[in-house]
């Protein structure tokens, strides 16, 4: 198939946002669609989507940033390890600002702490070889996407007899996520924009439960504008139709089954456990823990720590924005207290990050 040319792109998502705006005509209350993806999120931003569609159609941000959903408590955890004088932790460079309950990684950075930043698991196999005498620790967060690579990272570890590397598991599920949404009486939600990169490893049928159990529709969707407004139209028509189904609108990559290797490899180091998220709460089988066969590799089980459970910061609504509750204009910090060079919440902190996304992109609508 040949490529589009740029007009060609500009028509086609004319004639999208046009028959969007035909069939939200006839609907009876405000149209609500919900993206669960921090990607998504600033795609949508970027390409200013929220402000070519009509009046009646909103586009809301639910819990698709795994930063923002990681509650405090974990993060105290983290510093914890951090201020000992035996351990080196590994992270991703967007945990580094993430708010705890009094302080943060960079504060324990600039304070002494050994903390570096690594752009795969992988790379902390290499500072546990160097650094022999450390407890290297990696910081896992993150939804099914990055489960893979952990576990891979545990299983290199285990096959290369490395004794020092420990993981601080925070991976969470997607799906008992939106079934928790689905269930909370103030979340008002009219068909979801499913996440790309998930849908990668899990396949579309994990999402089945949304029609069967809540007659929920839910497309899977790209990161190209024109992607997100076919995925828009596609849950429009069925909205119309008053019809539910799971479609996809990223074929190219995602495929009913998943990645059958990937959730292998998750599958052998992980279990689903209970896990807490930030503003929504505790959610049942939401995470992953490290299965017993592994628990060598799980720093909690090594060195447990007294954390007590992380609450919100005062006056910050990030729980409400991860529910698609209020926006962040809704927020009486935002852009005033909170601003990305001062985060007092996750939402503001993260890139992908709701908050972050709204000020970055002139608040949108
Ligand atoms: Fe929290 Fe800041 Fe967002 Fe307000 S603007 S909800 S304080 S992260």
């Amino acid at each position: 198939m040949t490529a589009m040319t740029k007009e060609e792109e500009r028509e086609l998502a004319k004639r999208l946002v046009a028959e969007i705006g035909r069939m939200a005509e006839g609907a009876d209350h405000k149209l609500r669609f919900m993206e669960v993806c921090g990607t998504h999120t600033v795609a949508i931003f970027r390409a200013g989507l929220r402000q070519m569609l009509p009046e009646n159609v909103e586009l809301v941000s639910g819990p698709g940033c795994p930063v923002c959903v990681t509650p405090d408590d974990y993060m105290d955890k983290a510093i914890a390890y951090a201020k000992r004088s035996d351990t080196i932790i590994t992270t991703f460079g967007d945990m580094l600002k993430v708010p705890g309950s009094k302080s943060s990684l960079m504060e324990a950075k600039a304070e002494g702490a050994d903390i570096r930043i690594v752009y795969s698991p992988l790379d902390s196999i290499q500072v546990a070889k160097d650094n022999p005498e450390k407890k290297v620790i990696f910081l896992a967060v993150g939804f099914e996407t990055t489960a893979p690579t952990a576990a891979a990272t545990v299983l290199a570890a285990k096959q290369q007899g490395i004794v020092n590397l420990y993981m601080l598991s925070a991976q969470k599920l997607v799906p008992p996520a939106l079934r928790a949404l689905l269930d909370d009486p103030d979340v008002r939600v009219d068909g979801f924009i499913l996440p790309g990169h998930v849908s990668v490893i899990t396949g579309t049928e994990v999402f089945q439960f949304l029609t069967e159990e809540y007659h929920m529709p839910g497309v899977v969707t790209g990161f190209e504008p024109l992607q997100i407004l076919r995925s828009l139209y596609r849950l429009m028509k069925q909205v119309t139709e008053g019809a539910a189904r799971i479609e996809n609108e990223y074929g190219s990559v995602v495929h009913a089954g998943g990645s059958p290797a990937a959730k292998h490899a998750t599958d052998l180091v992980y279990e689903p456990a209970d896990a807490a998220w930030r503003g929504i709460g505790a959610i049942p089988l939401s995470g992953l823990r490290m299965r017993e066969a592994f628990k060598d590799y799980d720093i909690e089980r090594l060195l447990p720590l007294d954390v007590p459970m992380g609450k919100n910061k005062p006056g910050c609504r990030c729980g409400e924005v991860l529910r698609g509750i209020v926006t962040p204009k809704e927020c009486p910090l935002f852009g005033k207290a909170c601003v990305p060079t001062h985060a007092i919440g996750p939402c503001m902190v993260s890139v992908e990050g709701v908050c972050a996304a709204w000020y970055k992109y002139g608040q949108g609508r």
